[in-house]
């Protein structure tokens, strides 16, 4: 019988996750059955997400919500069989039964040369993210100005890079030197560190004098307050994230953004990664294609040990990681 350690949210947070809302506990895993099988986590996933979700979709003692590359060690299921890998929804936890419904296998034809961590990043729902935030929402055309938030992250540095790939000028906005300079490397046109400049107004106006025709949100707040009047006439905002309002115990008010945008005419849409799942094998083949070519480049921020989930997930909100925070069993 196999022991799976899990991570537990042992009371919900308020404000800043804090370590003594996590705990570490043992659970015994009964034997696969028919059509089910037995994962054993290889990689596992911290997302901002689960800050917000852990208030909407968990209780109290729940495993904590998440993402992970597995590999199947027992099955008896033939869509899955022993050695495969698959990304698959099953929190986090080092061993999971499934039965199928909760995971993914990894595409065919997966190189060997591509780190499989890659799957819950830049070629996964991360990537994903990106890609559909600026060509489903956006529309984003080539010859347009992009501004891009949390840039050096997991979605936020793919989508630079995707709207470089289509002809585009991309100002991005990041919260250490380190990260601007990796904005750089990335061939963003524009990157500053919003945390050390001046004044945020005149540093997205010097950076694009004639404004944004597309804002890939993923902040919220004061910096989306700022932003928001940058925009040109018909300018697109996908609102991805908000993560700097999620750690909030009193909701944030004001400035609000009607009157820009009434008189910008601007279009304001919030979305999901899930609504193009139909899309996700085409477009995952895309990104690999591009990752494959060189075209995109996917920069992991790695913290060793399961042990080590709560920290890694509070030092990704802390903004630790320089692209996709990923922990390996
Ligand atoms: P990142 O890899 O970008 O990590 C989070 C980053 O957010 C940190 O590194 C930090 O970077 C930045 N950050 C943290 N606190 C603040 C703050 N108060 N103000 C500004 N920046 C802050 O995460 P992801 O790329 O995975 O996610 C980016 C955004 O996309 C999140 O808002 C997330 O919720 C959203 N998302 C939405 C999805 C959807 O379907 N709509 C799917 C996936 C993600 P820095 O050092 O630059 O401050």
């Amino acid at each position: 019988m196999v022991q799976a350690k899990t991570w537990v949210l042992k009371q919900h947070f308020e404000g800043f996750p804090k370590h003594t809302d996590f705990e570490l506990k043992l659970e015994q895993l009964s034997e696969p059955r028919d059509g089910e099988v037995l994962l054993e986590a290889v990689f596992l996933s911290v997302d901002p997400y689960m800050r917000p979700f852990s208030r909407v979709r968990m209780q109290a003692g729940d495993v904590m919500i998440g993402t992970q590359v597995a590999k199947v060690i027992q099955s008896n299921s033939p869509s899955f069989p022993v050695g495969c890998h698959v990304v698959g929804r099953c929190g986090w936890r080092t061993h999971t039964v499934s039965n199928g419904s909760d995971i993914t296998k990894i595409l065919d034809d997966w190189p060997q040369d591509v780190s499989l961590s890659h799957a819950l990043g830049a070629i996964g729902m991360p990537g994903l993210t990106a890609l559909y935030g600026l060509e489903e929402v956006c529309a984003i055309k080539s010859g347009e100005t992009l501004l891009v938030n949390a840039a050096a992250g997991a979605v936020g540095s793919v989508a630079g890079q995707i709207a470089k790939l289509k002809g585009c000028k991309v100002v991005g906005s990041a919260g250490s030197d380190d990260k601007v300079a990796y904005l750089k490397e990335l061939g963003f046109d524009q990157a500053f560190n919003y945390k050390t400049v001046p004044s945020l107004e005149e540093v997205l106006k010097n950076a694009s004098p004639e404004g944004y025709d597309c804002y890939f949100e993923n902040v919220g707040g004061p910096f989306s307050s700022v932003a928001i009047p940058q925009m040109k006439t018909f300018g697109r905002i996908a609102v991805c994230g908000g993560i700097s309002l999620y750690n909030d115990t009193t909701p944030q008010t004001g400035p609000y953004p009607h009157l820009q945008m009434i008189f910008k005419q601007l279009k304001m849409e919030g979305f999901l990664v899930g609504r193009w799942e139909h899309k996700n094998v085409e477009s995952l083949k895309r990104m690999l294609t591009w990752v494959q070519e060189g075209k995109l480049k996917c920069k992991e921020h790695v913290t060793v040990g399961f042990e080590n989930m709560p920290a890694a997930f509070m030092g990704m909100l802390r903004g630790e990681n320089i692209g996709k925070a990923i922990v390996k069993v």
